[in-house]
Parts: structure tokens; C-alpha cells; sequence
């Protein structure tokens, strides 16, 4: 490399230092954070687990809702829910796909919502995952006003993470980072199904 080539990446690289330092410096709070991770690709469920596997390896205290899915067999449940300083709930089941019987939804909906909604009342829960809980309120069965208010009531410092397609845009405009994550490709849609491990 020309001495002359070395010396302008030299002055980028210090000015590109310059601006990141500025930011990390003026990002000087602390606060319990609202995150929503969406959209139709692959990583909401497995991104808000790393949350969780960060939060406990700091010997933090964290609880889990999901939502929607039935008795599950998932890696996740499997492990995360045999380790100690986790709460863990699986609220989906009794959801009826098949039977379209929306009063009995609305009604095992609200059920889960008041579990759910006892963790974001626990000061000791510092990170509560609230998984696929976009399902139950696109379909109706759940209010996204008394969802927000009790999101909005939790301890100061804790925080929550909620996953799931199609985030309604009021669940948007209440959160600190929202991630759309994009399907740019699929195993599945090549014939592959759920494999352990990856999917489950
Ligand atoms: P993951 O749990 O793997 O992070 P996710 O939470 O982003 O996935 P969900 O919509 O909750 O996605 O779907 C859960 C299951 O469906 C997983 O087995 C996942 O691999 C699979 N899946 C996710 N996105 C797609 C897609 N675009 N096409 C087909 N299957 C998908
Ligand atoms: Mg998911």
C-alpha cells in the first residue's frame, strides 16, 4: 500500500472512530426496553431465546409466555425451562384452530394474558419473552390496549421482548427496537421440514 493510500484510511478510520465514540457517548441511560421482532423470516422465537440465554448467564431472573403454540416439545422448553431463575408458561393450548370457537379463545386468551401479565408486575423478573403474541391479538382474542397498558405499568427496569408476524403497528410505535426480520429464503419451501435443532 502507497504511504499516500495508508494516510486517507488512516484519517476515515479516525474519523469513523470519532462518530461511533460521539454515539456510545450520548447513549448514557439505562432503562427496561420494549422490543418487538417481526416480520416473515426465520429468527424471532430463536433471537428473543439468545436474550434469554444472556440475561441468565448475567444471573439475571427471566419468564416466558408463549402463546398460540400447544403442548410443545421444543428445544427451548426443553432446556430453558429445567434451569433455575426461569419461569416458564406455555398458554397457547386449548386454542381452537379447529373448532373456530371464538368465545372459548377470547376466554383461554385472557387466561394466558392474566399469567402473563403477573410477570410484568415482578420486579425480580428482569426480562419477560412474550412469544407469538402478535397471533392472539391479530386474531382478536386479546386487546392490544390492555396489552400496552400492562407493558406499560412493569417495573422500570424490566425488560420485554415480543415475537411474532405482522406486530400491530400500535405494539410498533410503543416499542424501543423493533426488528422486521425478511424470509429471503426457506428450507421448508424446498421440501424440508421442521428439523431439531434449527426449527424446534
Ligand atoms: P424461530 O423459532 O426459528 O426463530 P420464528 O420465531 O422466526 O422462527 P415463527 O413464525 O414463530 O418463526 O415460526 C416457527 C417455525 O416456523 C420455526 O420452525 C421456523 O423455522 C419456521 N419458520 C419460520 N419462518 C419461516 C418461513 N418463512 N417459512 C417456513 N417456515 C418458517
Ligand atoms: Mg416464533
Amino acid at each position: 500500500m502507497t504511504s499516500d493510500k495508508q494516510e486517507r484510511h488512516k484519517t476515515r478510520m479516525q474519523r469513523k472512530k470519532e462518530v461511533v465514540d460521539n454515539a456510545i457517548e450520548s447513549a448514557d441511560r439505562d432503562q427496561g426496553l420494549l422490543l418487538v421482532l417481526t416480520g416473515n423470516g426465520k429468527g424471532k422465537s430463536s433471537s428473543a431465546f439468545g436474550m434469554l440465554a444472556r440475561a441468565l448467564g448475567h444471573g439475571m431472573h427471566v419468564g416466558v409466555a408463549q402463546f398460540i403454540k400447544g403442548r410443545s416439545d421444543t428445544g427451548e422448553e426443553g432446556f430453558f425451562s429445567r434451569q433455575p431463575n426461569v419461569t416458564w408458561h406455555v398458554l397457547g393450548e386449548g386454542f381452537t384452530w379447529e373448532t373456530q370457537n371464538l368465545d372459548r379463545d377470547i376466554e383461554t386468551a385472557r387466561r394466558g394474558w392474566a399469567i402473563a401479565s403477573e410477570m410484568l408486575r415482578d420486579p425480580a423478573i428482569s426480562l419477560v419473552v412474550l412469544d407469538e403474541l402478535t397471533y392472539p391479538i391479530k386474531y382478536g382474542w386479546l386487546a392490544v390496549e390492555t396489552v400496552l397498558e400492562d407493558i406499560a405499568a412493569r417495573p422500570s427496569m424490566q425488560h420485554v421482548v415480543i415475537t411474532g408476524r405482522a406486530a400491530p403497528q400500535a405494539l410498533i410505535d410503543a416499542a424501543d427496537t423493533v426488528t422486521e426480520l425478511s424470509d429471503v429464503k426457506h428450507a421448508f419451501r424446498a421440501g424440508v421440514r421442521a428439523q431439531k435443532g434449527i426449527d424446534l
